[in-house]
């Protein structure tokens, strides 16, 4: 078959590597036409090398000369600045990995659409944030959004056995993170280290610390309403400690279909790189004899108030969504620098959310530069608010 050209935005993370490992496996069918990260000059050039890339970008605009010293002599081109990852998203890629993290990876994914790119998405960020435009403007454009998020990518696989008329609900799983069995008082006062060591996922540090929050699972029930066109009460999470069951939709005749697999981003990724066909996967076969149960739990919106504002922010819609996404980042660097308790992250959130409501904000946002004014103001929001909810 023809050799594919493909692009991964986010090279150097958690998603990036996954995605590398699986070019790695079969060098022959894929031609890297760009690569990029944020600061990681060294990792970012070292796979550049290795994979003979055609462009590389790095987000830091000071770091050009280095990214350029460490390239020297190879051929590939270097960027650097917020444009040149945008320009690495517009180059000629037949696949596009979208693994940004944050919202600073919309621009990016919206560049990558607008050429009718296929783009497998893993930076759900920037749907929450782009929610009420994004899937149009791919419509709009031709290009085909893939879910590399794994409860999405399983919702898209069983989607598959039914039609949408005939779709009552869907089911995403949660781990239910590090703090699923914890009492409020004890998550109120968890450590870093603590929310750094999630049970079953090996994944970047801020989605692991939303994991331990349940907001991964907040951001999902939004990712999956814009990704799915689902309405808030046709999504249901369920906590699943092992991970094997990533998604499940019922149909009309109460048939639940799942998708299975070990908890190796590898396998949503391959399927994505795949799609329409599969490719050979490198995760571990899944041993359900070994595993012996799979066992499920109701969330608990008390404990986790985080995955409750995530319901009320897609009701509310109109720019709620990205206000949720923008506060709880802004709460999790301040989680991370030390500032706040880990329960002030959900606290956070809420008042920001809470606060931008009442002050009549709320407007359908239409496109990229609309998502960006309210993600802004919304950090800026919620640094104001720090303080109160810190103290
Ligand atoms: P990582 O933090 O491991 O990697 C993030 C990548 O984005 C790195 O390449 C980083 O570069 C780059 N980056 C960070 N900030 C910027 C910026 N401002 N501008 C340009 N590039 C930037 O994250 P993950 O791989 O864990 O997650 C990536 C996305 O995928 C997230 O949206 C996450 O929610 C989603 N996801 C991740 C899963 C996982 O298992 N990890 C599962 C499902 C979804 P550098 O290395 O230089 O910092
Ligand atoms: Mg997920």
């Amino acid at each position: 078959s023809a050799v594919r050209a493909v692009t991964v935005l986010g090279a150097t993370g958690s998603i990036g590597d996954s995605t590398m490992d699986l070019l790695r496996a079969s060098p022959d069918r894929y031609q890297v036409e760009a690569l990029t990260a944020n600061t990681n000059v060294v990792g970012l050039a070292k796979l550049a090398k290795e994979f003979d890339a055609r462009f590389v970008a790095v987000a830091d605009p000071n770091l050009l000369e280095d990214l350029e010293d460490a390239l020297a002599g190879t051929g590939t081109e270097c960027g650097a600045g917020e444009s040149a990852i945008i320009d690495a998203a517009s180059r000629p890629a037949d696949w596009v990995m979208a693994a940004v993290s944050g919202a600073a990876g919309l621009k990016p994914a919206l560049a990558a659409v607008d050429r009718g790119a296929t783009v497998a998405l893993a930076n759900k960020e920037c749907l929450v944030c782009a929610g009420d435009f994004f899937m149009e403007r791919a419509a709009k454009a031709g290009a085909c959004i893939l879910p590399a998020d794994s409860e999405h990518n399983a919702l898209f696989q069983a989607l598959g056995s039914g039609n949408r008329e005939e779709l009552v609900r869907v089911i995403i799983t949660a781990s239910g993170g590090p703090f699923r069995t914890w009492a409020s008082a004890d998550i109120e006062q968890a450590t870093l280290a603590q929310a750094l060591k999630h049970p079953n996922w090996s994944m970047g540090q801020k989605i692991t610390i939303d994991s331990a929050s349940m907001m991964n699972k907040g951001l999902e029930v939004i990712e999956a309403s814009y990704l799915f066109a689902l309405a808030p009460d046709e999504i249901d999470v369920l906590v699943h400690p092992q991970s094997i069951i990533h998604g499940m939709v019922e149909f009309s005749d109460r048939s639940v279909v799942a998708q299975l697999g070990a908890p190796d981003m590898r396998t949503p990724i391959a399927h994505c790189l795949g799609w329409p066909d599969r490719i050979v996967g490198p995760a571990a076969k899944l041993d359900l004899a070994k595993i012996g149960q799979l066992t499920f739990e109701a969330p608990d919106f008390g404990r986790f108030p985080g995955l409750r504002l995530a319901y009320d922010a897609l009701r509310t819609g109109n720019g709620a969504t990205t206000v949720y996404n923008a506060a709880n980042e802004v709460a999790v660097a301040a989680f991370i620098a030390g500032k706040i308790r880990f329960g002030a992250i959900a606290r956070l959130v809420e008042a920001t959310m809470d606060a931008w409501i009442r002050s009549g904000n709320l407007a359908p946002l239409t496109s990229a530069d609309d998502a960006i004014d309210v993600d802004h103001s919304a950090r800026n929001r919620a640094a104001t608010l720090l303080p109160q909810i810190a103290a």
